[in-house]
């Protein structure tokens, strides 16, 4: 049966947006010299205007937080460090609704998640780190090192907030001072965080947030007045930022690319693993680095999964973001649809089969219906590149040992999944992956206290928990 749904938006009035908005440099709006449209990705509305962050601009910022690090933060106590964090995510819960609306709006992103994932989780990280900052002595954490100083933090378009909670709440924590840039599509709600920073009564220049695009990243990453780099985005651009920072004293923390193994055993609750797969490679649009984007599925179970999975894809509502019903909204840029769009062509061009949701697409924006892709081998694009969008590749596997060598078989080593009923065969699996992130019966669940990260191409380092405060202090961590 099928149940019709009355559209359920959820109002814009909370949110205001300015037509031009500049950089937050040591505590003001500083305008940019030029500056480029930031757009909503489900109607092309053009939403404001945004600085294009030069390197005269970086310099500034880097300039403000070496001030404000030498200056104050460096030299408040952890207490009085942690009361601005906890001010900080009291104030984002406060404000909880108008950062989802203004998320949504920037992102495409459905309201029921950036309502009920993004904004929490990043309230969440400033409280738990607001937690850590005073007791870091009992954090496993070599406290005899200092903090590194100015940190440089470049975030992607995914989970615009919640990157920048995972970047700015454990620098803060440690006593490191901030130049952040969030993404060229998605700076809106870094840039009302900035006005939470002033709320707080934060002191100027501890957190900096630079707008602009990959030549402004490049400008972070470049300039020597800063001491870490924490990046987190493609596995490209990482690899660009080893290499630039490999001939300089700076540590470097990288949050790369994924292209996750989603196991299923034939012993699986099956109702249960198709919710679960659902999860895995639906949420967000499947911009997310640790999806489930490959389903490895034991052949004797494969086609009651997949006639179960294809009734439940039918049901996935896609359309207006903001509409509360909304499970599925839109692509965040034109330029992200058409990397969908290449992978995808290249997964039928190789022979693999292609079944796509029945679901209507609005007109204007960006879309892409939830689709799968079946007969999928090693050696297809669409099963060793990530195409961080709505589309799910499958394959097969007789046994436990051919599943495993199929889900290490691949550069990336970021994130998997298993499904089973029996505890030893999910012991016995969590072994012999080669990921940083493993769920059991369940996918896509953060914690603050949980870290997060890579093996191999996926990145290096943590965040998140007591390994994600050592990449901030010195000598703690690379
Ligand atoms: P990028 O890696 O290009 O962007 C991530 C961040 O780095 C953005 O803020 C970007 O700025 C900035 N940046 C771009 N070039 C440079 C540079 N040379 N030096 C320093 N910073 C730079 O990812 P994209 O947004 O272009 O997405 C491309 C692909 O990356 C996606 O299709 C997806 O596969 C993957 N990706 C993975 C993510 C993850 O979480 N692992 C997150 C996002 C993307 P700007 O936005 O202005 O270009």
């Amino acid at each position: 049966m099928n149940f019709e749904y009355a559209a359920a938006p959820e109002s814009r009035s909370v949110v205001k947006i300015d037509p031009v908005y500049g950089h937050f440099i040591n505590g003001k709006w500083v305008n940019g010299s030029a500056h480029f449209n930031t757009i909503n990705p489900a109607t092309e509305e053009v939403l404001s205007s945004i600085s294009l962050g030069s390197a005269a601009d970086v310099d500034a910022a880097v300039k403000a937080a070496r001030n404000a690090f030498d200056k104050s933060w460096s030299k408040l106590s952890g207490r009085e460090r942690g009361k601005y964090l906890f001010r900080i995510a009291r104030i984002m819960q406060e404000r909880a609704r108008e950062f989802a609306v203004l998320e949504t709006l920037d992102n495409g992103k459905p309201i029921r998640e950036s309502r009920d994932v993004d904004v929490p989780l990043s309230a969440a990280h400033f409280f738990y780190h607001a937690g850590w900052a005073d007791k870091l002595e009992f954090a496993g954490v070599d406290t005899t090192t200092a903090p590194h100083g100015v940190v440089g933090q470049i975030i992607p378009w995914n989970f615009p907030l919640l990157m920048l909670a995972w970047k700015v709440a454990p620098a803060l924590a440690t006593g490191n001072t901030v130049v952040l840039k969030p993404a060229e599509t998605t700076s809106l709600t870094a840039l009302l965080f900035a006005q939470v920073c002033q709320q707080a009564g934060l002191p100027d220049g501890v957190v900096n947030i630079v707008t602009g695009d990959g030549s402004t990243g490049s400008a972070i990453v470049n300039h020597p007045g800063i001491d870490k780099i924490a990046f987190t985005g493609s596995t490209e651009v990482g690899k660009l930022i080893a290499r630039a920072v490999a001939p300089t004293n700076k540590s470097l923390t990288l949050e790369l690319g994924g292209k996750g193994a989603n196991i299923v055993f034939g012993d699986a609750a099956i109702d249960e693993t198709v919710e679960g797969i659902v999860n895995g490679i639906f949420f967000n649009q499947g911009h997310v680095c640790c999806a489930g984007s490959r389903l490895i599925l034991q052949e004797n179970v494969a086609d009651e999964v997949l006639e179960k999975l294809k009734r439940r894809m039918d049901k996935i509502r896609v359309g207006d973001p903001l509409d509360k019903n909304t499970d599925l909204g839109a692509i965040n840029s034109a330029e992200q649809l058409a990397k969908i769009r290449e992978l995808t062509a290249a997964g039928e061009a190789e022979g693999a089969g292609r079944w796509s949701a029945n679901c209507a697409l609005p007109e204007n924006g960006f879309w892409f219906a939830p689709t799968i892709f079946t007969g999928v081998t090693q050696a297809h694009r669409i099963a060793r590149e990530e195409i961080f969008g709505p589309v799910l590749s499958v394959l097969t596997f007789r046994t436990p040992a051919e599943a495993i060598e199929k889900a290490n078989n691949t550069p990336f080593g970021l994130s998997a999944g298993i499904w089973s009923e029996k505890g030893s065969n999910i012991l016995w699996a969590t072994q012999q992956l080669r990921a940083g992130v493993i769920w059991a019966n369940t996918f896509n669940k953060f914690d603050p206290a949980s870290p997060f990260g890579g093996y191999k191409e996926s990145g290096w380092g943590r965040e998140g928990g007591r390994h994600g405060l050592s990449a901030y202090l010195k000598g703690s961590a690379k």
